[in-house]
């Protein structure tokens, strides 16, 4: 399969092209793009030899390609560069396959042109479901492209159901959240959370802005919207459940109250290969003569009795009180419009600021609060909509932590 990787040098493009040098009969990588870590996306098309390639700006066009000369590189690919160099890598590159791993509202534009061109995408990006689900789960619809979940939870329903859709046999989907670092704590104690702790998460290895969003259970918030536009379900009929072993991924419960989850290691390589092979399962696990993925292992299930949580596997309710994240996003979802926008929007830039020591760790969710709080939401109705209101909102959150420092 030609696979093209939008945010190859994050944590999801490095675990994609890992896979892609473990299975290279399987993957053909054939476009690759980075923002500004033209070193990182140097290194990958010198071993991955793609035709394409994307980054942010002229000046990183200039480095990348000079890079490439000194590493050898023969042919160089076409480098393209800005935001429409996205655009075009998502709507035109030679691919069978489209995996969204860029971070962030940023990868709204990018998905809408893949989804509009008819194509296959692998969405990791969860936030321009969030913030454009309503515009994009429609236009697949329109236009035949389809969208393959990569978030753990979701891939773990779409696994279970076959697909994007929920038949009227769902009771509710169920997602997992291991809880986060600071599981438990109260919100006197999160007031002197640091972002070297903000980023320690019990369970899986992800890059800074997701990990950040697993501590406030931000994330938890934006995967219940991801899920009611993915599965087309109501908020009434989605639930979260705190499982700190974080081994069982989703559930589906059906009308007759019986459930069915899926397990797994919390290795998202597993995520992303499902994607690529739906509706297969590739042989992932160690095989004869160095074959699979060789640092990967089955769920050791009986020795799971003797490590830290002695056998059990623990279901809890998330404290919304605390985590007052998954309450805002959770009023996001449902009003949709433009406050999911907001929500995403005034997050980013609260979570830039805190990890760049500018506010505190519950300062985050404050000013989400506040930025929800003082922008109305109205009906959506295009990308650049949203856009004018996702500025709106970064600028008012950071004024607002503006005013906390007085
Ligand atoms: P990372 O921060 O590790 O990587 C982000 C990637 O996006 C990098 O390649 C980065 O390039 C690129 N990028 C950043 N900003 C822009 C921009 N404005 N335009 C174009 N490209 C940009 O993120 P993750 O890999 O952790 O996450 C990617 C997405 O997948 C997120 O939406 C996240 O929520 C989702 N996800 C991630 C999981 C994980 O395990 N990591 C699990 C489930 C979902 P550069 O390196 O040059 O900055
Ligand atoms: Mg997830």
């Amino acid at each position: 399969m030609n696979l093209a990787i939008l945010g190859a040098t994050g944590s999801i493009g490095q675990s994609a092209l890992n896979l892609a040098a473990s299975f290279p009969d399987k993957i053909k990588i054939t476009a690759l793009t980075c923002a500004g870590n033209v070193e990182s996306l140097a290194r990958a098309i010198a071993c991955h030899h793609p035709k394409l390639a994307a980054v942010m700006t002229s000046r990183g066009r200039r480095q990348l390609k000079t890079l490439l000369v000194d590493l050898g590189v023969k042919p160089l690919p076409k480098i393209i560069c800005g935001p429409e160099a996205y655009l075009e890598v998502a709507a035109e590159a030679e691919a069978d396959l489209v995996l969204l791993a860029i971070v962030g509202n940023a990868g709204l534009a990018p998905t809408m042109a893949a989804v509009e061109r008819g194509r296959r995408v692998a969405l990791a990006n969860k936030e321009s479901l969030v913030i454009g689900g309503e515009l994009i789960m429609p236009l697949a619809c329109k236009t035949g492209g389809q969208i393959i979940p990569v978030d753990s939870e979701h891939t773990a329903i779409f696994q279970i159901l076959g697909g994007l859709k929920t038949p009227a046999i769902v009771r509710r989907l169920i997602l997992t959240a291991s809880g986060g670092p600071f599981r438990g704590w109260k919100k006197d104690e999160l007031k002197k959370v640091t972002p070297i702790e903000a980023l320690h998460h019990p369970c899986w290895n992800m890059g800074p802005k997701i990990t950040c969003d697993s501590a406030t259970m931000m994330n938890k918030g934006l995967e219940l919207i991801e899920a009611h536009h993915l599965f087309n379900v109501s908020y009434d009929n989605l639930e979260v459940l705190i499982h700190p072993q974080s081994l069982v991924h989703a559930l589906v419960e059906y009308i007759d109250g019986t459930m069915s989850a899926v397990m797994g290691p919390t290795d998202m390589r597993l995520a992303i290969a499902f994607a690529l092979s739906h509706p297969d399962h590739w042989p992932l696990l160690p095989g004869p003569a160095g074959t699979g993925l060789t640092d990967l292992s089955s769920l050791d299930l009986p020795r799971i009795a003797f490590n830290q949580w002695r056998g059990h596997l623990t279901f809890e309710e998330p404290d919304y009180e605390t985590f007052k994240a998954l309450s805002l996003a959770l009023a996001a979802g449902r009003s949709g419009g433009t406050a999911p926008a907001i929500l995403t929007s005034s997050n980013e830039e609260a979570v830039h600021l805190f990890l760049t020591g500018a506010i505190g760790f519950t300062e985050i969710t404050r000013l989400v609060q506040q930025t929800l709080e003082t922008l109305p939401s109205t009906p959506l109705t295009s990308i650049d909509q949203i856009l004018t209101v996702a500025n709106e909102a970064r600028r008012l959150t950071k004024s607002f932590s503006l005013a906390l420092r007085c």
